[in-house]
């Protein structure tokens, strides 16, 4: 009943609906994937083995009932679904990030999840499960991640294959710093008249020189 984990801290949500709260993240080692933007390459292989109960008890330390459970890509390890399923049995409010890649189906009900779509130029596209945006909650996220025209023209196909009922304020469009001009990307959303939700990486603008742990 043990996990690789590569950090826990507390800092401001700065990427999903959730952004502006105090949470308190659990970083999980390994990722399927290498984006060509990835800011968390050091959570690739770096990492310590903790139990759920070790776990526990460092995230409670923050006494903060928001927390996130990302990566790397959290599902790639078998305990994950367990770990949620404790920290919501425990009072939490729980959010999942991952990578879009690997099947949400087993996850906690209760726990809500945003699920990256990734666009062209992150090199890793043809991995994305599609299917799992027939698998989507009312409350969870689909996020996208957006360097250039051609992954917003990507983005803009995907999201007419979001099943109606799925709120389109829930889905994310977010501009990568220094490769996206965030006016430009604002504009577009304007002109075709898509109800999604613009977003910037909150916690990037608050710590710009910080690489970890926020
Ligand atoms: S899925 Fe996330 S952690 Fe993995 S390579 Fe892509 S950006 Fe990095």
């Amino acid at each position: 009943m043990s996990l690789i984990v590569n950090e826990i801290f507390n800092s401001i949500q700065g990427e999903s609906l959730y952004a502006g709260r105090p949470c308190t993240f659990i970083r999980l080692t390994g990722c399927n994937l290498r984006c060509s933007y990835c800011d968390t390459m050091y959570s690739y292989e770096e990492g310590t083995s903790l139990t759920i109960t070790d776990i526990m008890d460092r995230v409670s330390v923050y006494e903060c009932p928001l927390v996130e459970i990302t990566g790397g890509e959290p599902l790639l390890q078998n305990e994950t679904p367990l770990l949620i399923t404790n920290l919501i049995e425990n009072g939490y409010t729980v959010l999942l990030e991952t990578n879009g890649t690997i099947d949400i189906s087993r996850i906690d009900e209760r726990c809500i999840k945003i699920v990256d779509i990734k666009c062209p130029s992150s090199g890793e596209s043809g991995k994305n499960i599609l299917d799992n945006l027939n698998r989507l909650s009312v409350k969870d996220q689909v996020k996208f991640v957006i360097c250039n025209h051609e992954d917003y023209d990507y983005a803009k196909d995907i999201i007419k294959q979001i099943p109606c009922g799925f709120l389109r304020e829930n889905i994310l469009i977010s501009p990568v710093r220094g490769k996206m001009d965030f006016s430009d990307l604002a504009n577009r959303i304007l002109k075709d008249k898509l109800m999604v939700r613009f977003h910037i990486q909150l916690h990037k603008i608050i710590w710009p020189d910080i690489d970890r742990g926020v």
